[in-house]
């Protein structure tokens, strides 16, 4: 089967330039400049599929590389699997996820990473590769990490959050650093001081303060900005290379950019929930309704003005990636368990839907240029998580991944309008983009085409990652 993709202009996080590309099978064969015809005459004759991209955009398909599918939290599970999960994710031009398989403490983390295989086996629909949360860093699981880089799993996750759940202690901390400093791989990291958070989430509940928006009232930008400089600092001092996730303080980043400004191996990813929802807006609504948008690191205060910077900061690449953290849960029976208790809202935003479109708004609004959208939607999760050129990039040879986006589209989100992920609302009701994902192809299938879905259940691949490709 080839596929020739005509009169499209080809985006590369390097460049925008007018050029036709050939898929040949599962992958690309050629791009070919305008008036070419080295690779024959009348190569529209000859391939089996032409699809018309004129007027559009072709870039490589969108790599999220922070997905939740079947989470357990808070006594429930993320309420899309990774069926459910991959197609909403392919219905809006993402054609790769990263998830992460989860070792809790007292499990063995080969136990926690093969019920992930069970999970994603056969259900995807888009490919798909892990990272590993260590939720108990102890000699078996350090050891386990070196285990695991050789199958293709190069990023650990650590949490300096949720206390008696997921969390890591310094000393910890240290010594999964220094097995990552060894190996060669990633450390990813939720910062945010979790003890003195648990101490303020206390207080407030003592006093009475049981409402959506004490989420964010008692996680202060102080808790992830001292959290981001601790990793950093014991990241420095054993040579790990660091990745902190869902960053949402400006005052984070700036710490990850006086690090990044000496040079060291430490990178930052923020989420579309930072960029354009807040404290007051969504998390404050009146009742329970605030539930939706309870993530952590949570929704900010627009007082406090971290959005703007936020984008800034992807500009100047002290932020490297946007990825979704998606992780929904249904407000019916889920959100509901914290009803009357902040604190027993499970943590999470549905987003893996929308991440293309919402970045490309961003390109509508001046924030960031066509190629930066491309880079760090696709190109960079793919160089940083060890998938380059495979994935992120349209080039002869990587796989077929392929999103033909229409600038003159528009696209209108909501729980009745555009929404295929597994929840009961939507926590992008209203949002309206100025651009459109037309048709997606992944791994050389069109699964979305004329807003018609042909995707495969079971077609996606594990992806076998190596290191980042970043590290200096
Ligand atoms: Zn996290
Ligand atoms: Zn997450």
């Amino acid at each position: 089967m080839t596929i020739l993709i005509k009169n499209g202009r080809v985006v590369s996080a390097t460049g925008t330039t007018a050029a036709d590309v050939l898929i040949d099978g599962e992958r690309i064969a050629a791009l070919i400049s305008p008036g070419d015809t080295s690779l024959g005459a009348n190569l529209e004759a000859e391939a089996d599929r032409v699809i018309d991209a004129s007027g559009k955009y072709v870039i490589p398909g969108g790599v999220d590389a922070h997905t939740h599918m079947e989470l357990p939290f808070g006594g429930t599970f993320a309420s899309d699997t990774f069926e459910t999960g991959t197609r909403a994710a392919a219905w809006g031009g993402t054609t790769t996820i990263l998830d992460f398989a989860v070792q809790r403490q007292g499990e063995r983390v080969q136990d926690g990473l093969a019920a992930w295989h069970a999970k994603a086996a056969g259900n995807c629909h888009i490919d798909y590769g892990f990272h590993q949360i260590i939720g108990g860093v102890d000699d078996e699981s350090l050891k386990a990490m070196d285990e695991l880089v050789d199958e293709g799993i190069t990023s650990f996750k650590l949490f300096m959050a949720y206390p008696g759940v997921f969390y890591s202690d310094d000393g910890q901390i240290l010594r999964a650093m220094q097995s990552a400093a060894r190996n060669g791989s990633m450390i990813m990291m939720h910062a945010e001081n979790g003890t003195a958070i648990d101490v303020l989430v206390a207080q407030a509940l003592a006093e009475g303060k049981t409402d959506p928006k004490y989420h964010s009232l008692t996680r202060p930008w102080e808790t992830e900005a001292e959290a981001t400089n601790r990793a950093i600092m014991l990241a420095r001092l054993t040579g790990a290379p660091l990745y902190i996730v869902h960053m949402s303080a400006k005052q984070a980043v700036s710490v990850l950019q006086s690090a990044k400004d000496d040079a060291w191996n430490v990178f930052g990813e923020t989420c579309p929930q930072y960029l354009y929802l807040s404290l007051e807006d969504q998390l404050a609504q009146p009742g329970f309704e605030g539930a939706k948008w309870v993530c952590s690191t949570p929704l900010r205060s627009k007082a406090e003005e971290h959005q703007a910077e936020l984008w800034r900061y992807l500009r100047t690449n002290d932020l490297s990636i946007v990825s979704t953290d998606h992780c929904p849960f249904c407000f019916k029976e889920q959100k509901e368990l914290g009803l009357g208790d902040f604190s027993k809202i499970p943590n999470g935003i549905g987003s893996v839907e929308h991440r293309m479109d919402l970045i490309y708004q961003g390109v509508v609004d001046r924030q960031i240029s066509l190629e930066r959208w491309v880079e760090i939607t696709s190109t960079t999760p793919a160089r940083m998580f060890g998938l380059y050129p495979q994935k992120g990039v349209i080039a002869p040879g990587s796989d077929a991944d392929i999103v033909i986006y229409n600038p003159a589209g528009r696209t209108e989100i909501g729980f009745h309008k555009t929404h295929h992920m597994n929840m009961d609302h939507s926590a992008w009701e209203g949002f309206e983009i100025d651009g459109h994902v037309d048709t997606v192809i992944a791994r050389g299938l069109v699964v979305v085409e004329d807003d018609q879905y042909h995707g495969v259940k079971g077609r996606g691949k594990y992806l076998k990652r190596g290191l980042s490709q970043y590290l200096i």
